[in-house]
């Protein structure tokens, strides 16, 4: 067992406190990581301040995580001390299903492991990436690409395996136009993998002034959507629309700009339900879809793609004491475009 601080909440919407934990002792398939650094999902925000059904508190949220391996189980064959690793959205799966089988565990039959706000198979609480140390099962550890520093990787194991995954899963390339809904953290990390795939990138923002960066980020066009000409501009234009928007849409308006057989696939995830008028799909067959995260496998194959393809997510690196601060901003769309906390402050 090993002591660690954290920074946790202790009820929804609380503020974040400095508290210590007890991480298990290790396992035979066990890694030990020293944390250092942690991004800030959306999804952290959604949990910590209890908007989706079902928050365990305290909670120590955080899945983007990176650091080092400071020790390893005696079965561990994959990581040795010293290795950059990265973990991501869960933790544990029963490995032996249809879908941990080929890889997909995020679809366990048996349900996953959340990294945090969940419970392992032994019925204990799991704490996330705001902390100092985390044990992790080898199966569920990457490894970082010496090409990525850790920081600016830590968001790829969430925002870039959540966009990464279904780009390619609905063939984003060369002839394709994909419309990135949204710039936010996911955002601005889908818009570089849809160009590095090859695709025609369109990016559809609230932002007026966001356009430049979209660009540099690899968009071939920008459009703001509180500007009523863009949904005339771009109707039927899209083969498919990633909606990484963390509120609800107006589906209809957006299903309007798909051409015949496009697809408008979900990552972003609000608690509320959303409406759609069945014509806006029948009249062009077009389809509504979502995508959870990603497997194992395609995470280190997303890291491997970033490395190559120069994908740096653009991130402001901040210490413990600002994360309160962070999640205001990040509801305020005040953020360029992933927080990162410096788990050395903690
Ligand atoms: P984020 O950094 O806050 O980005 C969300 C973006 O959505 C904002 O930058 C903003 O873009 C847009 N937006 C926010 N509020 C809006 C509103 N009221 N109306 C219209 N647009 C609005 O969040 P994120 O970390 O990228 O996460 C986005 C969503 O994905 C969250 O709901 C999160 O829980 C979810 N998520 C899902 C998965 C999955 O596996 N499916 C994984 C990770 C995260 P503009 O200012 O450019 O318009
Ligand atoms: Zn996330």
């Amino acid at each position: 067992m090993c002591q660690t601080h954290v920074l946790r909440v202790t009820a929804a919407k609380a503020p974040f406190e400095k508290a210590s934990i007890e991480r298990r002792a290790l396992r035979p398939d066990d890694v030990a990581i020293d944390i250092k650094f942690s991004g800030i999902c959306h999804s952290d925000i959604h949990s910590a301040h209890g908007d989706w059904a079902g928050g365990i508190f305290p909670m120590v949220p955080g899945h983007e995580i990176t650091g080092i391996v400071t020790a390893v189980g005696e079965r561990v064959k994959t990581f040795a001390v010293g290795d950059r690793v990265g973990v991501g959205c869960y933790v544990d799966s029963c490995g032996a299903c249809e879908y941990c089988l080929r890889g997909e565990e995020q679809h366990c039959a048996k349900g996953f492991v959340a990294t945090y706000n969940s419970l392992d198979y032994d019925g204990n609480p799991t704490y996330g990436g705001y902390s100092q140390h985390i044990v992790v099962t080898e199966r569920f550890v990457v490894r970082i690409p010496d090409r990525l520093a850790l920081d600016a990787a830590s968001p790829l194991l969430c925002a870039g395996i959540t966009t990464y995954a279904p780009l390619k899963r609905w063939k984003a390339g060369p002839g394709k136009r994909i419309a990135i809904l949204g710039m936010g953290g996911l955002g601005h990390v889908a818009i570089q993998f849809a160009h590095a795939m090859g695709a025609e990138v369109t990016v559809l923002s609230r932002a007026k002034d966001k356009a430049s960066e979209a660009l540099r980020f690899g968009a071939d066009h920008y459009y703001s959507t509180v500007d009523p000409e863009t949904f005339n501009d771009l109707a039927g234009r899209f083969d498919l629309i990633l909606n990484t928007v963390s509120a609800n849409i107006d589906v209809d308006l957006y299903l309007s700009l798909l051409r015949v057989d496009g697809t408008l696939v979900n990552v972003g995830a609000p608690a509320e339900p959303s409406q759609y008028n069945v014509f806006s799909l029948i009249m062009s067959r077009r389809s509504i879809a979502g995508s959870l995260v990603g497997g194992l496998p395609e995470t280190q194959e997303m890291l491997d793609f970033a490395a190559a393809h120069d994908i740096v997510p653009q991130i402001e690196v901040i210490r413990a004491e600002q994360v309160d601060e962070a999640y205001d901003r990040i509801l305020r769309s005040d953020v360029r475009y992933r927080f990162v906390i410096d788990i050395s402050s903690l």
